[in-house]
């Protein structure tokens, strides 16, 4: 069956036409096709009237609006985070400069947002701060460096089982084997796990035999 649109006058499937179930045949009289230039005209021609009508409601009651930011995000999570991910590459000088913005205008806030982030995963926090660690360390000593992600850090040492490569207590540290002191470069081939006495018993002897190692 076919139904002719009165806005284009063009005769068309009846896929083409929207639902409407206020119509007698439960269809808009207008063409998908023509509706939809129509709702772009009018948004173009009231643009700020819809802004102005949008940032009402929100102002009166953000919930709804929050909630299909949530619905969104939750059913394109992976294109959110890509995008997310690209915005934070590209414009790294802008975020910082804005982060810090951020945190002269209201300072406890950002610390409340680090705090709630820290506390949601402890363990991811803990390794980003053990990675940059080695990084400040290694950028003081002028060694070698092979940048490495939180993630891939903590796949290293799980490899070892998380635990301390001299003496396989668990670990609590990130030893590097070749130490930097000894011009050892940062990188995940060069870190183990170590527990705090074996790290720091260790300190910067190279070379370096562990007593009884459970991995060399
Ligand atoms: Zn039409
Ligand atoms: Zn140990």
């Amino acid at each position: 069956m076919n139904k002719t649109c009165p806005k284009c006058a063009e005769t068309m499937p009846l896929d083409r036409f929207g639902r409407d179930k206020n119509r007698r045949d439960g269809l808009n009289p207008w063409c998908k096709a023509c509706n939809a230039a129509n709702a772009r005209r009018h948004g173009q021609a009231n643009r700020e009237a819809i802004s102005a009508k949008r940032k009402a409601q929100y102002a009166a009651d953000p919930e709804p609006a929050r909630k299909r930011v949530r619905q969104y995000t939750k059913r394109n999570a992976q294109m959110v985070r890509a995008n997310k991910r690209r915005y934070y590459q590209e414009n790294r000088g802008r975020h910082a400069a804005y982060m810090a913005d951020y945190y002269r205008r209201d300072p406890r806030r950002c610390l409340d947002i680090i705090a709630r982030a820290k506390a949601k995963k402890p363990e991811y926090y803990r390794l980003v701060s053990a990675a940059s660690t080695t990084v400040r360390r290694a950028r003081f000593r002028k060694v070698q460096q092979v940048p490495f992600t939180a993630a891939q850090l903590a796949q290293r040492l799980a490899y070892y089982g998380n635990r301390c490569w001299m003496c396989g207590a668990p670990a609590g540290t990130v030893d590097h084997v070749k130490p930097i002191v000894a011009g050892g470069p940062n990188m995940l081939a060069n870190l183990r796990p170590a527990c705090p006495p074996c790290n720091s018993g260790k300190a910067g002897r190279w070379p370096f035999q562990p007593k009884a190692s459970p991995h060399t």
